[in-house]
Parts: C-alpha cells; sequence; structure tokens
C-alpha cells in the first residue's frame, strides 16, 4: 500500500486534527521533510494554512485539539502540542489544555525541536519570562546611566514594558522611565 493509502486509512478520510472531511494532504511534521506514514499527518487545507501561516490562525479553529491532543499517532501529537504551545500566550484554554497533554520523552523531544524561541524573551534571574505588566524587584543596585543615582536593590518596579532587546524591560523607577536588564530583576 502507498504510503499515502496508508495514512488516509489511519485517519479514517477525517483531518487529523480538526476531523474535517474535506480533502486531505499528508503534512510532513518539521525537521522531517519526506512524506512517510511515522512523520506525516493528514491535514485538511484549512488546517495546513493556519500552521504555515500563523498570521493567519484563527485561535477558534484549533479548539479541535481539545480532541486531537489525545491522538495515538505521534506527528498528531508533535502538531497539537506546537499548534497548543504557540496559542497558549494569548488563549487560557489551550495553556490549560497543553498542561494536560502528556507526550513520551522522545515525542516531546521531536515537538520541542524549532520552538525554542523562548530565548528571544526577556527572562529574569530565575529564568522566568517576563511579560508586559509584571512587576518586579531588582536584585541588586544598579548606577543609572548618565547619573551618579542608582536603583536601589529592593526596588519594585510595577507594570514593566517589554524593548525590542529581549535582554531589557523596561519601567519606572525612582520616578524615571528607563531600560532595565531583565536578568537584574525578580518577577514578584
Ligand atoms: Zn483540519
Amino acid at each position: 500500500m502507498s504510503t499515502e493509502a496508508t495514512l488516509l486509512e489511519r485517519c479514517e478520510s477525517k483531518c487529523e486534527l480538526c476531523a474535517a472531511e474535506a480533502s486531505l494532504t499528508p503534512y510532513v511534521v518539521a525537521p522531517h521533510t519526506l512524506v512517510t506514514v511515522d512523520h506525516s499527518a493528514m491535514l485538511c487545507d484549512t488546517c495546513k494554512s493556519q500552521i504555515e501561516d500563523p498570521e493567519t490562525a484563527d485561535a477558534n479553529h484549533w479548539r479541535c485539539l481539545n480532541d486531537s491532543m489525545w491522538s495515538q499517532v505521534p506527528p498528531v501529537q508533535v502538531l497539537a502540542w506546537r499548534q497548543l504551545k504557540r496559542l497558549s500566550a494569548a488563549e487560557g484554554w489551550a495553556h490549560d489544555l497543553l498542561d494536560m497533554m502528556y507526550m513520551e520523552e522522545e515525542i516531546a523531544n521531536w515537538a520541542a525541536i524549532g520552538m525554542d524561541d523562548d530565548a528571544e524573551k526577556p527572562r529574569d534571574v530565575n529564568g522566568v519570562e517576563l511579560k508586559k505588566g509584571d512587576d518586579v524587584t531588582i536584585i541588586k543596585d544598579l548606577p543609572i546611566k548618565g547619573s551618579s543615582q542608582v536603583i536601589k536593590q529592593g526596588t519594585v518596579v510595577r507594570g514593566i514594558s517589554l524593548a525590542d532587546d529581549p535582554k531589557l524591560i523596561s519601567g519606572k523607577a525612582n520616578g524615571q522611565s528607563m531600560y532595565i536588564i531583565a536578568e537584574y530583576c525578580r518577577k514578584k
């Protein structure tokens, strides 16, 4: 039986993510590049185009992951996990599903490939991601650039903003707006 015929049989002619009975094509799950049964999922055009172009993703379409995340098929698990991961920044339900999801270690490692854009995010001294609106405590005395003032250790900066440079955050300390190195902060 051809790879595609095997895949069609496995998916019972339904999209393996959203269960749509639309026209299906094999989608190879990165970093793999060859269509094989073990590395591909059968997807409808809607799922495929939203995965390929995350900017157009409609979060509600992905409520389907509520079911498909329990698939026994590794490439489907990987796609479901990656999609939930992308959505979880803005969607609480996706975050909850992600917490519930279980994958074998080998599959989890596969899923994580290419997803470690976390390096792009500001992190505090403990490696906790800092988000807009967080309150942080300064962990050491910091001289303020271009002045003789110091921000004292223990100063609390409320409602920080993010900066273009992921190593920095911005916020108000000593009544002044300034950039602060993220790893000199501790999230409250
Ligand atoms: Zn679909």
